[in-house]
Order: structure tokens, then sequence, then C-alpha cells
């Protein structure tokens, strides 16, 4: 059902969620700011369970900030986001519809999975404990059954044979399918990715872009940063084109990519192509 919390009023240019929630993430007019410098300026996105949205746009315009608030790293100034609402609840910080408590984002948290461009991965562990130490530490699944299913995970992004490897002795391509492996492990109910291979050697791209069409071709629910294009007309449903902080313009990739209508896209797009 709804989590609409009772006595309390929608604050001032942001809807009430009053209907279920059609996306499995959704975002409605959210904003921050840093100091004066208005980062998101009033997003709306929803992506819709077995979709792949991706995120294009300039560096700057708030792509990082944006993942960032979804998976509650950063709090909103207006605005609301809501991650499998049916689950968890909304969370609207900025008003006093309701507040997540700490206790609540953590356990949303382990609902979403996150992939950074710096793989982020724990230097001391082993593939494998990486892959494990989410699922064991924050959902408190049994170690055993945890490290079947992060074996399984290994070999599916085709790391069998490295399970017992540190990132030191990894490739960065090798090092990104560790991290999505382990993103992967909590049962995440959505995948989030921020430019995943543009930390990459050019060679390495492939196989890591690999991995997550299959994912995509899967049905893994996921919200992509990136600028790689082709990748984008590939497997995104909805391709999402931001500047300075607004939603520009959003599509399938045919009309984005192939049409642009705003010329700030199509400004980016022949950077980028
Ligand atoms: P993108 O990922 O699209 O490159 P970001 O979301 O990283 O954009 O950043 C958007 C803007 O917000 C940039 O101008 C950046 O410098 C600024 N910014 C991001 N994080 C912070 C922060 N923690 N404090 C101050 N400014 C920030
Ligand atoms: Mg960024």
């Amino acid at each position: 059902g709804t989590a609409t919390a009772p006595g309390t009023a929608a604050a001032p240019g942001t809807a009430a969620p009053d209907a279920p929630a059609a996306g499995l993430v959704e975002v409605r007019g959210v904003h921050k700011s840093y100091g004066t410098l208005e980062v998101l300026a009033g997003i709306d996105l929803v992506v819709r369970p077995g979709e792949v949205t991706v995120i294009l746009g300039p560096s700057g315009s708030g792509k990082s900030t944006l993942l960032r608030v979804i998976n509650h790293l950063e709090k909103v100034d207006r605005g609301f986001v809501a991650v499998d609402g049916d689950l968890i609840g909304y969370s609207r910080w900025g008003d006093t519809l309701r507040e997540l408590k700490e206790k609540d984002i953590l356990v949303q948290r382990t609902r979403i999975g996150f992939v950074f461009q710096g793989f982020n991965l724990f230097p001391h562990l082993t593939a494998l404990e990486n892959v494990v130490e989410a699922p064991v530490s924050a959902q408190g699944r049994p170690r055993a059954e945890v490290e079947a299913e992060a074996r399984e995970l290994l070999a599916r992004v085709g790391l069998a044979d490295k399970v017992d490897a540190r990132p030191r002795q990894l490739s960065g391509g090798q090092q990104q399918r560790v991290a999505i492996a382990r993103a992967l492990a909590t049962r995440p109910r959505v995948l989030l990715f921020d430019e995943p291979t543009s930390a990459l050697d050019p060679e390495l791209v492939g196989e890591v872009l690999d991995v997550i069409k299959d994912l995509a071709h899967g049905g893994t629910t996921m919200l992509v940063v990136t600028h790689e294009i082709g990748f984008a007309r590939e497997v995104a449903d909805t391709v999402v084109f931001m500047d300075a902080g607004r939603v520009v313009e959003q599509g399938p990739p045919t009309q984005v990519l192939d049409a642009p209508r705003h010329d700030r896209t199509k400004a980016f797009l022949d950077k980028v192509l």
C-alpha cells in the first residue's frame, strides 16, 4: 500500500505521493544545493521494474549527485525519493512528511546496488571476501549460503578463477567486475552505475559493458550514468539527458540520441559521438 503519514500536509511545489508507486525508483521535484550552487534544480525521474535508464550529460550537470541522493548518501533539500516504495515507504527530507530513520536508510541501501567509477573494493580482502562482506555483515545472512552465492556471482561476471585474488592482483576491468558481483550480492532491487567504465583503459571497457549488458538483458532494473552512447543505444529503455541540474529531455534512445529536440542535447551528442 501507500505510505502516507497522517496529519501532514504536502509542501508547496511537491505533489503528495498519494498513488501507489509506479516506479521502482521515483524521484519527484528533487532540489539540492551546495551553498549557493543549485546542483539539482527540480528533478523528476521514474525507473520502472526491469527497465534500464541511461543518464547522459556534461560534467558537473548533477548526475553523480542524483545517484547519491537515490542511495541516501546525500539529503535532498526539497522533493522526495522512493525506492521500492511499497517496501520501505518514502523519504521526503526538507519537510515534515516523513524522515527515514538511519536504520531504515541502511536497510534501503541493501536494496540498492551501487557501482562506482573507481571500483572501491576493500584492498585487503579477496574477490570472494569483497562479495561476501555486505550480505553477511549488513544483512546478517549465513556465511556458507552467501559464499556459495558469491562464487556463482563471480562466475557470472567471468571471474570463477579469481575468487582468491586481491584487488591489486586484478586488472581494472576485473576489479570492476568484482564490484558488480559485490553490488549484486545483497540481491538489490535496482543497480546504480556511476560512469562504471570511465576509469578503465580503453581495451578493458568492453568486458565490463558486456557484463552490464547481460544483466540488462536478464531484466535487472538499472540506472546507468555513462558516456558510452553505443551502450545506451543497445540497452537503454529510456535515455535521460541532464544539464545544469535539470532533465532537459528523456525518451527512448531512438528519440533522444537520433532525433534530439533540444539544442543542448544536440551540442552534447556532437561532442561525444
Ligand atoms: P556530474 O556527475 O554530472 O559531473 P556532480 O553531481 O558530480 O556532476 O556535480 C554537480 C555539481 O555539484 C558540480 O559543480 C560539483 O562541483 C558540485 N558538487 C558535487 N558535490 C559537491 C559537494 N559535496 N560540495 C560542493 N559541491 C559539490
Ligand atoms: Mg559524476
